[in-house]
């Protein structure tokens, strides 16, 4: 605003002389007509007092009485105004070669004066504040670039002469590009750059760019463009700089200041001038590429570039998306206050939430997470045939694992664990012995609670079951590595290794020293992991990793960390949307490309598949034969309606309301968790690795659920189906 308010000041104090050897009504129209446009005016009789007068005040036009060469010859005025210090040629320039005929009418010497002040007075004014600006640009202690719009350098002050170690000879007239980049930048720089210049934003931020010397420094950097609409001071000064060159006269510009920009090329440049309200003109300070960024940043960024060309209803849509991006829960589904169905908010507020009551509506309970008594274990050299003849069944998806439960007096994960982590060649991979795996089976089956309903030893072993059906299915099979199969076994075997029967939420909420351990965050799937890590490694008679090396243990390990906190379900929306994001969507956009087939070859991917591959295991209960699936929604029912009953014993918050006993629909329960977690989960990971059976389980068992909800019937079966 500044210097639009000084052009302002200066205008007003327009200045006028008044060369004329006698008084006369044409000198007295100019006089009044000064004094109706607010201007200074001065009258000299002679040419020294003229010169003399100009000299002091150099006033902006020059009316030069020329009716009469009596007195004194015009241009000899002009001539010797010349030699002076101060040349008067811009004043000659700006307006004497224009002849007015006498005429002393008022209006018509206004006129005249006032077309001289809109015309050339004015672009001369600009003229100077652009010479102030470049001056002001040159004594500025910051380096300060200016490039047009396609990137050519026309202006680098000293400061940054000097930062970069170049003569400005040599950079204006270049292309960014031309000049030798550093290599610690990434390479779409100029695009991000350019999304915000076409938008007008400023950029800012830091980045490396290479001295004339070959060093990389890194600097600090703030991009402005130059609007035409700008009303920044230093912008408008520069949209007077590109607006005056744009006139025929600009050339003369050359003149004024020696070593100006190269004026041509931007005349040349700018020769579109009808179009010049439109144009923006980018100044940039010039950075070779990328700066650090964040993932979402980009994100955002292709999100601003996408809306410049696009309608503005789209514009506007997309500006609704970075409004979400840019909040932190992106994957947690919010859930609509009205009309919500009191199963799904409990499900969802009891699984995904961190209970928030107040600190003192606490009380401690006294939770009793003593770990379970490690039992002795039974000798397994010889299988009973009975249980060996069930096991046989292993590898269907229909295998039924209560029978095994029960045949296996409630152990069926050191069993089921034996056959599979052989079909899989487990202790080949952790080249340990087979007694080693089945004492390491024993330690974790014991430390399950066989006194919860559904979060036993069953539970680790149907997830176990399911995980290695799941990895049988070619699509996973072939997207994996041994390491990832072994660490996936590993992993559902553990995932809820002294699991206290309560959720997270209670425990959180019972000021447990579970929730105190590990701050209310991923309280259970922590202690599972860590847990199991611990009874691995103290006793060597169970250390199933004590034969591999550190690297393999490593990986490995990160491996078997990151599946189990996946099981976690305050993230399931988050690797669920990241598995149909990165697995699904690109495996149907790119059928047809050849590089299909390694897309999940990549790490990132193959944690991905693993995380979903646990979590559907994990949840896969819905997808059993329906009778399978009835006991574990009786089972899960069960242990809800225990931790209620505490709940409301302990006076403490009740997380899951509707799962009281007296008053639960176990039918309504299914519904919301198959709604909620379950269908598009599974859609998803059908998608990938193809599973009819499970899908057909699925909706026969949502039929299930939905006939007696219908019914209004509450329980598990209908009350005829009850034997
Ligand atoms: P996890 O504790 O690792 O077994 O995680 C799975 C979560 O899903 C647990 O909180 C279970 O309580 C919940 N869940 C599993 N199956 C069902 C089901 N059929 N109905 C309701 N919740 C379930
Ligand atoms: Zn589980």
């Amino acid at each position: 605003k500044r210097l639009t308010t000084w052009f302002e000041t200066v205008l007003h104090v327009l200045q006028v002389l008044l060369i004329f050897a006698k008084e006369d009504n044409q000198s007295d129209g100019f006089w009044w007509a000064c004094d109706r446009a607010g201007y200074r005016c001065s009258v000299a009789r002679t040419p020294e007092s003229a010169l003399e007068c100009f000299l002091d005040k150099h006033q902006e036009i020059i009316v030069i009485d020329h009716r009469n060469s009596r007195y004194f010859d015009a241009e000899d005025i002009c001539r010797s105004a010349d030699q002076e210090e101060t040349s008067v040629l811009p004043l000659l320039n700006a307006g004497f070669d224009r002849q007015f005929m006498e005429n002393s009418s008022i209006t018509a010497c206004y006129n005249e004066l006032v077309q001289i002040e809109h015309g050339e007075v004015r672009s001369q004014f600009k003229l100077r504040a652009c010479d102030a600006v470049f001056t002001a640009l040159d004594c500025c202690q910051e380096a300060i670039e200016i490039t047009s719009e396609d990137h050519v350098i026309q202006y680098v002050n000293p400061a940054f002469e000097r930062m970069m170690g170049y003569q400005k000879g040599e950079l204006i007239g270049k292309e960014l590009t031309e000049l030798p980049k550093s290599d610690k930048n990434c390479a779409d720089l100029l695009d991000t750059i350019n999304t915000f210049i076409k938008k007008g934003k400023e950029w800012q931020g830091v980045s490396y760019a290479r001295r004339k010397s070959g060093d990389s420094i890194q600097q600090h950097v703030k991009i402005t463009p130059v609007t035409v609409n700008s009303v920044e001071a230093l912008l408008d000064a520069f949209l007077v700089f590109c607006f005056v060159f744009t006139e025929p006269h600009s050339l003369k510009c050359k003149n004024r200041r020696k070593d100006s920009t190269d004026v041509k090329s931007i005349t040349s440049q700018s020769s579109d001038a009808p179009s010049l309200q439109t144009r923006r003109y980018s100044s940039m300070a010039r950075i070779h590429s990328m700066t650090i960024e964040a993932p979402i940043t980009k994100v955002i960024n292709i999100i601003n570039a996408a809306q410049e060309n696009s309608p503005i209803t789209v514009a506007e849509a997309l500006d609704r998306v970075l409004e979400i991006l840019r909040t932190t829960e992106l994957y947690s589904p919010q859930l609509g206050t009205k009309d919500e169905d009191p199963h799904t908010s409990d499900l969802v507020g009891g699984l995904m939430t961190v209970s928030k009551i107040s600190k003192d509506e606490i009380t401690t309970a006294n939770m009793n997470l003593s770990h379970s008594h490690l039992s002795v274990p039974n000798t397994i050299n010889d299988v009973p045939p009975c249980i060996a003849q069930l096991l046989e069944n292993e590898e269907s998806w229909d295998f039924n694992i209560f029978e095994l439960e029960a045949v296996t007096n409630k152990r069926p994960l050191v069993y089921l664990g034996l056959k599979i982590f052989a079909r899989f060649a487990v202790s080949e991979f952790l080249n340990c012995s087979e007694a080693t795996l089945r004492a390491w089976l024993q330690v974790i089956e014991a430390n399950y609670h066989s006194s919860n309903s559904y979060h036993n030893s069953t539970h680790a072993a149907d997830v176990l079951h399911a995980t290695a059906f799941f990895l049988g299915k070619e699509r996973v099979k072939g997207s994996l590595d041994h390491l990832d199969e072994v660490a996936a076994l590993i992993a559902a075997t553990i995932h809820d290794v002294d699991h206290p029967g309560r959720t997270n939420s209670f425990l959180c909420n019972a000021g447990s020293e579970l929730a105190v351990l590990y701050n209310d965050t991923a309280v259970l799937e922590s202690h599972h992991t860590a847990l199991a890590f611990q009874l691995t490694t103290k006793d060597s008679k169970c250390n199933i990793f004590k034969n591999i090396d550190r690297n393999h243990y490593r990986t490995l390990r990160q491996a078997i960390i990151d599946m189990v906190l996946a099981t976690e379900m305050t993230k399931h929306f988050e690797h669920v949307n990241k598995f149909v994001n990165s697995i699904n969507k690109p495996m149907s956009e790119g059928s047809n490309c050849e590089c299909t087939a390694n897309i999940t070859n990549f790490p990132d991917n193959q944690t991905l598949i693993k995380r979903m591959m646990i979590k559907c295991a994990d949840v896969a209960n819905p997808c059993r034969p329906l009778e399978l699936c009835i006991e574990w929604a009786g089972r899960i029912s069960e242990e809800y309606f225990a931790q209620t009953d505490e709940e409301k014993r302990q006076g403490l918050p009740v997380v899951m309301p509707v799962f009281d006993r007296n008053t639960c629909s176990i039918p309504k329960s299914q519904i919301s968790f198959i709604d909620y977690f379950i269908t598009d989960m599974f859609d998803a990971w059908d998608a990938f690795a193809h599973l009819p059976v499970l899908m057909q389980h699925l909706a026969n068992n949502y039929k299930h659920w939905k006939t007696l909800d219908e019914l209004k019937c509450k329980s598990l079966r209908l009350p005829s189906e009850n034997n």
